[in-house]
């Protein structure tokens, strides 16, 4: 029934009135004047309506009540505010003495009735109000309050935060989210009650903590609870009680929870946030039974702030070419001079929102969510665009490397969209290469080699970028289908530092060569790594003792002086 419907039907049921008064002559007045409307109770002292009230046969909605009887009106008052049940009933009291009015107001009285009694109608009015709006009230901490453990509910719950914060702005606050992990779980398993007693269990427990300080909580999803209150520097205690209250409802169940902590919350900040941060924040846990708290943390946060920004600007950034192919020359070594042999491509970021952003910073990001395979698309085709550009401008093919990630193998259409921009191009496949890295194939070989192998049956040339970072086994290795081996850039910065690296990297030239394949080093920035790696059989040298990886007009220089 929604709320208007209750309203209208609220004087369809004749409502009950309990009439107390020792004398029977104002009971029988009071009776008469309202018998048509109500149903009348009568009660000849403050001890008997007591009786009446408490022992809940019927359910009055409304006590009108004298004050000077045998159990004075008062003292009826008081009894009434230990016990809630009876809060929850309106008291009018009847009095003629102004003085009296005044003292059972503070008592909680909620309205008064002169005595003697004399306009019957306004007298009905000011009763028929005064139960519409106990009854509005009703309805309206029904939808306050969660109903199993009545505790507020989110919205209540921000409401009443923000009161809070009105009420004590000197107090410094955390907010706090709790929740109970794998709550589905417990309810299939254990069943509903016992889901239900656990949370009831958890949200006692948790009003005895708060009752110890300022604060509240509140209740949101299905299983989970939120507190606002006073900073405490550890909630050891807290997560220690939240351990007992489950243990109280079943020993046996392997039960954990997430404690998530925003401490010294920002009073300006929107509720939602503060909720957020905390949410976020609990959500960093993993399911770990021992590992219950965690604190927020504003770098944390700034980061991943930040990577949603990078994340939301993607799509008109790839409309807009924010993205830019760099390239950098790789150079054949096995012959007396260094001859320019091919490119590898590396995207860069150049946002105006944000600047250069570094393909460090969202490469892995875009592997996260995916993304990285459109912006992978949109690079293989401009590459492809450019050697067919490169072939009318200056005759000749010049070879290019593409990175793959590890997420574009699982694109359906991929080895179609490869053969298709090489073919729009009109570029022989063996001049159009793909990078893809060893650990990339170690995750997830039973997926990654067979969508490489058909790749490379196709004619295109594959390089196991980052080799010796991946741990394959040998034997693994004899399975993989590429033709270069890159050397990972880790052995030629450490080369120096540690003499046993140069015989890892010599070994790795030798494998490279029983395999039948090229071997890359990249990362050479001096004339005495190249020197080693030159004589010590790797075919091709890619780093800044060459080249930096050049935008597309200085590359264009670069060709044209290197081949012409
Ligand atoms: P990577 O494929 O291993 O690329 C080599 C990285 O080493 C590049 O960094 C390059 O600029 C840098 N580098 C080259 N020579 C030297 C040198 O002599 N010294 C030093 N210290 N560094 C050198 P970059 O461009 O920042 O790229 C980082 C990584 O981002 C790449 O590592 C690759 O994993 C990824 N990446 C770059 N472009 C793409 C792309 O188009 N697609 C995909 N999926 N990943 C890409
Ligand atoms: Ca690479
Ligand atoms: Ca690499």
């Amino acid at each position: 029934m929604n709320k208007e419907n209750k309203k209208n039907s609220l004087f369809h049921i004749k409502k009950t009135i309990l009439a107390v008064d020792d004398e029977d002559i104002n009971l029988d007045i009071m009776a008469s004047i309202l018998g048509d409307d109500f149903n009348v109770l009568k009660a000849d002292d403050g001890k008997v309506a007591l009786d009446i009230l408490l022992k809940k046969e019927q359910k009055i909605d409304l006590v009108l009540l004298d004050v000077f009887m045998p159990m004075d009106g008062r003292e009826v008052l008081k009894t009434r505010q230990t016990i809630p049940f009876l809060k929850s009933i309106p008291f009018i009291v009847c009095t003629s003495d102004k003085n009296i009015e005044k003292e059972c107001f503070l008592l909680g009285a909620n309205d008064f009735i002169k005595k003697p009694y004399e306009n019957k109608d306004i007298i009905i009015a000011r009763i028929k109000r005064m139960i519409e709006l106990y009854e509005d009230r009703s309805i309206l901490k029904e939808v306050e309050k969660d109903s199993l453990t009545d505790l507020y509910n989110i919205d209540f719950f921000k409401k009443y935060a923000q009161q809070f914060d009105v009420t004590f702005p000197d107090v410094k606050k955390d907010m706090l989210a709790i929740s109970i992990n794998r709550f589905r779980l417990i309810n299939e398993l254990y069943g509903k009650s016992i889901g239900d007693a656990i949370l009831l269990s958890v949200a006692n427990q948790l009003k005895e903590c708060i009752s110890n300080c300022n604060g509240l909580i509140g209740k949101y999803e299905s299983n989970a609870f939120l507190i606002y209150c006073e900073h405490h520097d550890d909630y050891d205690t807290l997560s220690y009680k939240i351990r007992e209250a489950i243990n109280k409802v079943e020993q046996g169940i392997n039960i954990s929870f997430s404690i998530g902590v925003y401490p010294f919350v920002d009073s300006s900040l929107d509720k939602e946030i503060a909720i957020g941060r905390s949410k976020a924040t609990a959500d960093t846990l993993t399911n770990d039974y021992n590992q219950n708290i965690a604190i927020y943390d504003q770098d944390k946060q700034a980061t991943t702030l930040h990577e949603e920004e990078l994340v939301n600007a993607f799509p008109q950034a790839l409309l807009d070419e924010e993205f830019q192919l760099y390239f950098q020359p790789k150079y054949n070594v096995q012959g007396d001079k260094p001859v320019f042999s091919s490119a590898e491509v590396l995207i860069r970021w150049v946002s105006p929102k944000f600047g250069f952003v570094s393909p460090g910073e969202f490469i892995s990001l875009f592997e996260k969510n995916g993304l990285i395979s459109k912006l992978d698309m949109f690079i293989l085709q401009k590459a492809a665009q450019y050697m067919n550009v490169w072939k009318q401008k200056y005759g000749l093919y010049v070879p290019l490397s593409i990175n793959l990630s590890r997420v574009d193998v699982f694109r359906p259409n991929l080895v179609d969209d490869i053969i298709r921009f090489v073919e729009e191009n009109i570029i022989p496949r063996d001049k159009y290469m793909l990078e893809i890295t060893e650990s990339a194939f170690v995750e997830n070989a039973k997926i990654v080699v067979p969508i490489i192998k058909q790749i490379r049956e196709r004619g295109f040339k594959i390089e196991i970028d980052d080799f010796g970072s991946g741990y394959s086994s040998f034997a693994a290795l004899a399975d993989l289908p590429f033709d270069v081996l890159k050397i990972d850039m880790q052995f030629i910065r450490s080369m120096d530092k540690n003499p046993k690296v140069k015989d890892i990297i010599k070994m790795i030239i030798d494998l490279s060569k029983t395999m039948n394949a090229l071997t890359v080093a990249e990362g050479v920035e001096n004339e005495e790594q190249y020197l080693f790696l030159k004589n010590s059989g790797c075919d091709i040298i890619q780093g800044y003792y060459f080249s930096k990886p050049l935008a597309l007009d200085e590359f264009e220089k670069k060709i044209k002086e290197e081949l012409f």
